[in-house]
This record gives C-alpha cells, structure tokens and sequence, in this order.
C-alpha cells in the first residue's frame, strides 16, 4: 500500500489523497496513465513510458501538464517517499475538474496529476515469473482506441476478473477474426510451432507495450527468429511456449491456455532466456 500520493503538486498522505466529484477523469475516463517498474528504488526502462505517456495525451488533444523531466522527478520522488524497491510507479492525467458536460471545458483548465507507487509482493512475482501462470481467452469487447493508454478499462477489468474466477491469471483478448490482441493488462506473445518468436504487431487495436518493445529490442540482440503478426487461439494450442509482458511482469511464462497445457506446460527455453536477459539488464543492475 502507497504511503504518500503526489496530487496535484503537492505530496499528501494517502489516506487524504484525492481528487473531486467533478474531474473528468472520473466521470468520463477523459484521462490517461502509466505504470512503470521500480527495480533497487529507480524506475527502469522510463523513456518509452515518457514516450507513450506525451503520445496518448496528444491523441486525447490534452496537453503536458510539466515537462517530462519533472514528471519523471515527481514520479522517483514518489517512489523514494514510500520506499518502494521493487514495485510499479503509476501516473496519471486527466483533463481536470469542470461542470459535468461531454465536450471539451475551457482550453487553460488546470489537469489533475496523480502519481502513486506501490511495492511487489516478492514471494508472487517470484512464483508467476519463474513457475508460469495459466490464461484464459475470451472475447475483446474493447473500443476502437486500444493504443491510447487510456484509463477507460472497465472491458479489461471485466475480463481480468473472468479470467480469476476461472482460475487463471490473465485473459487473452480474442478479436472477431479469432487472432488474440493482447492480455487485459500485458502483451501476449507465443512462440510457435516452427520456433518463431511472434507477436501481434501494433496497429489502433492493441496498446504499444514498453516491455514488448524491450523484449523484441533483446531478442534481436540474440538474433532469434521474429514475426511480429497475428496468432489464431488455435496457433497458440500449437505454440511451444507463450508468455505476457508488461512493466509489472517483466517476461512471465505462460504454461497453460483454456486449461490445455503449452508445450510441455513447463515455462521454455527461448522465455526463461527473455525473462534473464530482462532481468539483468533492467532488475539487477547496480543491485
Ligand atoms: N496491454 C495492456 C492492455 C496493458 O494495460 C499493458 C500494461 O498496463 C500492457 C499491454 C503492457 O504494457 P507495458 O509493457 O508498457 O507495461
């Protein structure tokens, strides 16, 4: 549990820590986030989050609220004042605080910043990274705008917690042709039955993740064969291995699918390769 918030400009104890009936973020999801990792107190691999974060408040026709090098400031702030070491820093930006009404407020409204960070629990990560987690699919119900990080998650969240009732630990979202889009809060990738690593590749239908982007930058130092192009639900009973990706994941296994197990239903070579290389350069530098 986060001990501090940063609000607004200012460092309030979490339990006062707040923002009003009216903010747009609340009433119209009219507001946009990040989450990046915290490895040894430092948030690691920031830039693409900085990237995205000015790429999504662009599409949204919001402004920076403060340049990037403060954002980044006031997020390592926030992590140090809850002495957070490995763990998730969360940001987020809404439009602010105006009378209730669909279009735009008045163009100098001042946006509401919120900034949080929260540790890992050590003994989970340590058991999904390493052991593998179980996924379910289902259908993607989702809007048009999947590359927008918006905070409009109410599809992902109904899907995440589809997939806990069934016993597994992340959905994969299934579009209408039958190709998987994403997990509901991580990149889904298998590799398959040829030995290829493959993901789908980014388009308005699914979110450009940091970590995706990372991991296909290691692969390539690796030389592994890639495809980055769509997977059917019946490729990925086929695959030899899967697993997610996100800042808060890292690399984690996937060792079943719909209750069948991947590959041998243990996490595979080319994944546990990912997952270290991740992990060393990122986790545990200067550790
Ligand atoms: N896809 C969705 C829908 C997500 O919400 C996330 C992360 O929150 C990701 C993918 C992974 O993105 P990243 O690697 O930037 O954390």
């Amino acid at each position: 549990m986060s001990r501090i918030a940063f609000v607004n400009g200012a460092y309030v104890p979490f339990a006062h820590a707040s923002v009003h009936v009216e903010d747009r973020g609340l009433q119209f999801a009219d507001s946009i986030y990040e989450g990046i990792a915290v490895a040894n107190g430092r948030c690691i691999d920031e830039e693409p989050h900085w990237d995205r974060l000015e790429r999504s408040l662009r599409e949204l026709r919001q402004a920076m609220p403060m340049d990037r090098t403060a954002l980044s400031w006031h997020a390592q702030e926030t992590v140090r004042r809850n002495r957070v070491r490995h763990g998730v820093a969360y940001v987020q930006i809404t439009r602010g605080v105006a009378r209730r009404d669909h279009p735009f407020p008045r163009a100098d409204l001042l946006q509401t910043v919120i900034i949080t960070a929260r540790r890992f629990d050590p003994a989970r990560a340590k058991a999904s990274g390493e052991g593998g987690v179980a996924v379910k699919t289902m259908p993607d119900i989702r809007w048009g705008r999947r590359d927008i990080k918006t905070t409009a998650l109410i599809a992902n969240v109904l899907a995440k917690q589809a997939a806990r009732e069934a016993g597994a630990y992340e959905a994969w979202l299934v579009d209408e042709q039958g190709f998987v889009t994403e997990g509901a809060s991580t990149n889904a990738w298998i590799v398959d039955a040829d030995g290829v690593l493959t993901t789908r590749a980014l388009s308005h239908a699914l979110l450009p993740g940091c970590t995706r982007k990372t991991v296909l930058g290691l692969a390539a130092d690796r030389q592994m064969r890639v495809a980055e192009r769509s997977f059917s639900v019946a490729d990925t009973k086929a695959a030899r291995e899967a697993f997610i990706t996100s800042a808060g994941n890292y690399v984690t296994p996937v060792i079943s699918i719909d209750g069948q197990p991947v590959g041998d239903g243990k996490p595979g070579p080319v994944t546990q390769a990912l997952r270290r290389a991740y992990i060393e350069e990122f986790v545990e530098i200067d550790a």
